[in-house]
């Protein structure tokens, strides 16, 4: 059941990027984590995506990956990209339910780029 969720989900993903961007981006492998911690969420490894992509379409890209975790159940403190460092490449987009002891790290960050590897899309704030 999950799976085939997980299956759908890759796919419609991808196309309603490709789309979007006008280009056959890739999202090459999607997974579900959990971490010792206890930090648990989402990965989405893309080929082909572009920091610029990202910057241009981030209005229509934010309802996509509101879609992508009410579609899989998950409620991501954080929302992000993760960029090769140095490159404009966009290695993965994560969403990832903080657990208490990680959040204050994210928390700390300020702005859209808190690492020169971290691209910011939606972060929910703790009162
Ligand atoms: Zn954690």
């Amino acid at each position: 059941m999950i799976l085939e969720e997980i299956l759908k989900n890759r796919a419609g993903f991808e196309e309603k990027l490709r789309k979007l961007i006008g280009r056959p981006v890739l999202l090459i492998e999607l997974d579900m984590f959990a971490l010792p911690c206890g930090c648990s969420g989402i990965t989405a490894n893309m080929r082909g995506l572009e920091f610029d992509d990202l910057e241009v379409f981030e209005q229509q890209v934010l309802p996509l990956v509101k879609e992508m975790a009410e579609n899989l159940g998950v409620k991501p403190t954080v929302t992000f990209a993760r960029l090769v460092p140095g490159s404009s490449i966009v290695a993965s987009l994560n969403w990832r339910t903080l657990c208490p002891r990680c959040y204050p790290e994210f928390a700390r960050g300020a702005g859209k780029m808190p690492r020169p590897d971290l691209y910011m899309l939606v972060f929910e704030r703790r009162k």
